[in-house]
């Protein structure tokens, strides 16, 4: 028997397992003491971020990976941490280490191996961070680390050494960014960026955004996110009342890499933001063994036109420490300064429809190192 709460998804008597594809996002039966069955209600987006994996162990158990995988998973958690929240998870291929979504997320010893020409900081943007979490690169915008958590730890990312602790403001430090902005007028768009944004509380972003809409000379706010692929569940009516209610353009660039991680949960997180007035724009890295061949570019942007999503870029790959083994060798465009969800992207002169990345042409397949 099934005993319905009053806070739960829709599931009908006949067994509809309602319109979620994605098992994370269906409500869960639950026996209870008197042999009933509840319904649970899906874990809150905050009660998931901190629910992520964050053990290189339990990632490789979870997905049925053998053994020989450990060491490197291990080797590379500690470079940097291993994050990847259950509703992603979920979108993997157990017992499959080519799974395009778990090769973003698998640590590997590869990680550990000093590579010519891969740095810290590939963008050089501690060259243009004036003052703390305000990095001002290019004119007429500026970006603002809103966050340093993120709900997934991408291993490709050209932030993966950024120093967080060193740009995390105080409120009097934001007092001081906001006055700057205030004083130039030069600036007409703001972009909160991280980490993820969208991993800080509502409360904060509210306040912040409210202040970014008093500054007259301001007209767009951008921003780069990764949490509403990876938990659609952050896309609720707390961030959606601040989100909706300002007067700046509104123009949200996610992070896809890969058709498999748009599910029906990020979807229906999609119309949401759009209803609001935003306007969704994708960025994709290529990756080598994750996205680097035409039929999965082309059925990355068939979804991302399915969701209502417009791909904007797609970028080569940052010549980050540690992430050499993403890199489709031979088929680099030109670098000019932008990136995954943090990335201070400008106009189209990143690496879009560089070279012809036809998969095959190299070996592409990873191994337990
Ligand atoms: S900033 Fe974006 S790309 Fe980097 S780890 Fe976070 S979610 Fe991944």
């Amino acid at each position: 028997m099934i005993t319905r709460s009053p806070a739960l998804l829709q599931r009908s008597d006949n067994g509809d397992k309602g319109h979620n594809s994605c098992g994370q996002h269906e409500a869960k039966e639950t026996p209870s003491s008197d042999g009933t069955t509840l319904l649970a209600t899906p874990p809150s987006w905050q009660a998931q971020l901190t629910g992520a994996i964050r053990d290189p162990r339990e990632l490789c158990r979870r997905l049925g990976l053998d053994e020989r995988w450990l060491p490197g998973a291990e080797a590379g958690h500690g470079l940097f941490e291993v994050r990847v929240p259950e509703a992603f998870l979920a979108r993997m291929r157990p017992e499959d280490p080519d799974d395009p979504l778990l090769r973003q997320v698998l640590p590997l010893g590869e990680e550990s191996r000093p590579t010519p020409g891969y740095v810290a900081d590939p963008l050089e943007e501690a060259a243009h961070t004036p003052a703390k979490g305000l990095i001002h690169k290019y004119s007429g915008r500026v970006l603002l680390i809103a966050s340093p958590a993120c709900a997934v730890n991408c291993r490709y990312c050209f932030r993966r050494h950024f120093p967080y602790a060193e740009n995390s403001p105080s409120m009097a430090q934001w007092e001081a960014t906001l006055d700057t902005l205030r004083d130039d007028t030069t600036i007409h768009e703001a972009i909160l960026s991280g980490g993820d944004p969208l991993a800080a509380s509502d409360r904060r972003l509210a306040w912040l955004v409210e202040r970014l809409g008093e500054i007259p000379h301001l007209r767009r706010l951008r921003i780069h996110t990764r949490l509403p692929v990876v938990i659609p569940q952050r896309i609720d009516d707390a961030l959606l009342a601040w989100l909706g209610g300002t007067r700046l353009q509104k123009v949200m660039v996610l992070h896809i890499n890969h058709a498999n991680e748009i599910d029906d949960g990020v979807i229906a997180a999609c119309a949401r933001l759009r209803e609001a007035g935003v306007t969704l724009l994708n960025q994709s890295v290529l990756l080598r063994g994750v996205n680097d061949s035409i039929e999965a570019l082309a059925a990355l942007s068939e979804r991302l036109f399915e969701a209502g999503i417009l791909p904007y870029y797609l970028h080569v790959l940052d010549p980050v420490a540690g992430a050499a083994h993403f890199d489709v060798a031979g088929r680099r465009g030109p670098r000019t300064g932008r990136g995954p969800c943090g990335g201070a992207a400008g106009v189209p002169d990143a690496a879009a429809g560089q070279g012809d990345p036809r998969r095959g042409e190299q070996d592409t397949a990873i191994a337990p190192s």
